[in-house]
């Protein structure tokens, strides 16, 4: 158990760095987490999360409660957002939250994005909704997510940022990337009322490669 627990904080240290180096967070701003497997418990990134020097002993070990189980530092002030998505989607294992730039800028009008490039369908599910505005560190904002996530792994959440939810951190570090280079194309192609979107019947078999590999539900 104590080898699982090393390693899932390890994982962690290694996604807070690489979604730091990739430009998706600010210093102190947004949060990561990783079940912990067989166990109604999570690992998250602290309060105010050094993205730059992550150390393993920073992060928060508690359970899907939210009851401290090990850890010296506040868990970060989203936890219950995590929380709500672990015990709802047992085949959720790790969870990011990001406040990156052109994503929120969608947030801010309380729009989504469209199916705009094939790989919104084999790895997001089809396209990014935007959820209904709830304050940050409620309840209501980890139902509002939930409930306009549907069945894929990626919501925006109004005047906030995004959270993407997957089987493997690697998966999840690349996604908060991809929902962010779509958002940036499609805020760069200025909402313009030509923007072509992928048709219906050739979204499916994508779609399809969505659910056999990364679907979460
Ligand atoms: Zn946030």
């Amino acid at each position: 158990m104590k080898e699982l627990i090393k390693d899932l904080k390890e994982q962690l240290c290694w996604a807070s760095r690489e979604i730091y180096q990739r430009g998706l967070v600010n210093i102190g701003e947004g949060n990561i987490s990783i079940r912990v497997k067989g166990k109604n418990e999570m690992i998250i990134t602290p309060s105010r999360n050094d993205y730059r020097m992550p150390m393993s002993e920073d992060m928060v070990h508690m359970t899907l409660a939210g009851k401290l189980v090990e850890g010296n530092n506040k868990p970060s002030s989203e936890s219950y957002l995590h929380r709500v998505f672990y015990k709802a989607r047992p085949n959720v294992n790790c969870i990011i939250h990001t406040h990156s730039p052109y994503t929120s800028s969608l947030s801010i009008q309380h729009k989504g994005i469209p199916v705009i490039f094939e790989e919104m369908l084999i790895f997001l599910g089809g396209s990014v909704p935007c959820a209904k505005y709830a304050m940050a560190g409620t309840a209501n904002l980890g139902k509002n997510a939930i409930q306009s996530m549907g069945n894929q792994n990626v919501v925006i959440l109004a005047n906030h940022g995004s959270i993407v939810v997957g089987k493997t951190m690697e998966y999840c570090v690349n996604t908060a990337q991809l929902v962010e280079k779509m958002a940036k194309i499609f805020v760069l192609a200025n909402f313009s009322p030509d923007i072509k979107k992928i048709p219906e019947e050739k979204q499916v078999d994508f779609r399809l490669q969505f659910v056999e590999e990364f679907s979460t539900v």
